[in-house]
């Protein structure tokens, strides 16, 4: 039986303050929720306060990207070290608006996950099919490739502790939400892709996220498919009320 699991991702919203806000808030509201993982992901500069919140709280740290290396003259990049040291359980990498505005490839989602993993942290691998690529009738394909290259470089025991979300770029802050059925049916094509590369075991036991315009109102009819573990919730997690009951509706 997979735990279900809501992450919010906060992207480029939120100062210090503004997050230190939304945190405290949040905590209040979901702090006695068991059977549900949860997870914010602040931006870097918030990682570290809000990690002080969440000190003993039910809720886990995130955080939104990372550099593959441990340390260098990489400017502007943070490292995994980096994120272990102030708390992060998990990091998202190979967002849609980071593959698609930054230009980030699979093969750098993939030495980004095996960093993550060389450091203690889960990484949530993000695929999803464009609009044009769904209309070609090509969205399998492509997120088969995205799969393929991303995790290219992990064990099946490295596989135990990944997350994968899947997020259709047309329903990434459009309000345009996937249906459950559509939804339903890439869930179900990549466990059985994770089947076929890593074995039955890991494949049952895998978390796969949905994300794309998630909300209080269709939370549940997502959740009710079978492929579908959870969400990845970008413009709802940033209030906590709508976050909360994204949360309760995860819980099923
Ligand atoms: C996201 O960016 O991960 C996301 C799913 O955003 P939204 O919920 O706003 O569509």
């Amino acid at each position: 039986m997979r735990r279900p699991f809501i992450a919010g991702n906060w992207k480029m919203h939120k100062t210090v303050p503004q997050a230190l806000e939304l945190v405290e808030e949040l905590r209040g509201l979901v702090e006695g929720e068991q059977g549900v993982e949860i997870a914010v992901a602040p931006p870097f500069v918030a990682l570290h306060p809000v990690a002080q919140v969440l000190r003993s709280s039910v809720i886990k740290l995130a955080a939104q990207d990372c550099f593959w290396e441990e340390e260098g003259a990489y400017t502007g990049e943070v490292s995994p070290v980096m994120l272990a040291d102030v708390g992060c359980a998990y990091c998202i990498v190979g967002h849609s608006e980071r593959r698609c505005i930054f230009g980030e490839t699979s093969e750098g989602v993939a030495r980004k996950a095996r960093a993550l993993l060389n450091h203690g942290i889960s990484p949530i691998v993000c695929v999803g099919e464009t609009l044009e690529e769904r209309d070609r009738g090509e969205a399998l394909h492509v997120v088969g490739e995205q799969l393929g290259g991303s995790l290219a470089s992990l064990s099946a025991e490295d596989m135990v502790r990944v997350v994968i979300a899947y997020e259709p770029v047309w329903a990434i802050g459009t309000g345009r939400t996937a249906t459950p059925q559509q939804a339903q049916e890439m869930h179900a094509f990549i466990r059985r892709w994770v089947v076929e590369k890593f074995g039955g075991d890991v494949a049952s036991g895998l978390t796969i996220l949905y994300g794309g315009s998630v909300k209080p109102e269709n939370i549940r009819g997502l959740m009710a498919m079978d492929d579908i573990d959870g969400a990845l919730v970008g413009g709802a997690s940033l209030r906590a009320t709508s976050f909360a009951q994204i949360v309760q509706g995860g819980k099923g």
